[in-house]
């Protein structure tokens, strides 16, 4: 992809209407396990090749799990395949579709979504139940297919999918590392679910850089005893089973 291409569609989609709720921010008392005060997740779109070889090797450092948002028909994925397939036990695959395009019609649709199920199903073969979605923002289904959100709900179950929250990161919110603290401060104040949502780690497109991401790193590890670290996944099933 080419990375100013990413950038302006990026920010375009992030002003248009983005019907994805947004992460809960406050939960009744005592859902999270071992006594965890708030939930956190980290999460990673485009399968850009700085996340195999930057962020793997950290969420291993620090025992953080990371859901990573991939598109297996573009062929800069094709070309690390083996890098996502032989991934540390932190590493859990979502859906992006297979291609990020423009969707014409539900028909394309279901082979978007059924295309990459199929290859995480294929890379990861060890990775089981629902799996998590994040809308390609640049082309988001909402706007541009004549789609109902019953339809859209429908489709969802039909693949096995669930929608990630709406996306929370650089360079639209956190852009600096102190407001990046202050918000991880926040989310455990609130004992709701906070998440960091990233592109590229220390290049590729929209990227904070490596220090901003080792510096999330050290601050989350800092309030590990308060903090529940978990995939969008299973704080989806924990905050299900709790209702
Ligand atoms: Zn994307």
């Amino acid at each position: 992809m080419n990375a100013l291409f990413a950038i302006v569609a990026f920010v375009a989609a992030a002003a248009a209407t983005d019907k994805s709720p947004e992460s809960p921010s406050s939960v009744p008392s005592g859902t999270w396990p071992d006594g965890k005060k708030a939930a956190f997740y980290l999460s990673f779109d485009d399968g850009c090749p700085t996340q195999p070889k930057n962020v793997f090797p950290l969420l291993e450092k620090y025992r953080i799990p990371g859901t990573f948002y991939v598109c297996p028909g573009w062929d800069l994925f094709k070309k690390y395949e083996a890098a996502w397939s032989n991934a540390n036990e932190y590493v859990f695959l979502g859906n992006h579709t297979m291609t990020h395009g423009k969707i014409p019609d539900k028909a394309a649709l279901d082979k978007e979504l059924a295309g990459c199920n199929a290859a995480i199903a294929r890379l990861r073969p060890n990775q089981k139940g629902p799996i998590s979605f994040a809308i390609p923002s640049a082309e988001s289904m909402h706007n541009v297919l004549e789609i109902t959100d019953e339809e859209i709900a429908e489709t969802y179950k039909r693949h096995n999918l669930v929608e990630r929250w709406l996306w929370h990161g650089y360079p639209v919110q956190c852009k600096t590392i102190p407001e990046m603290e202050a918000y991880v401060d926040k989310v455990i104040e609130s004992g709701g679910v906070g998440h960091m949502d990233f592109h590229g780690v220390g290049g590729d497109w929209l990227d904070p850089g490596l220090e901003y991401f080792e510096a999330l790193m050290k601050k989350l590890d800092s309030r590990r005893g308060e903090l529940w670290f978990a995939t969008h996944i299973q704080i989806y099933e924990r905050l299900k089973s709790r209702k």
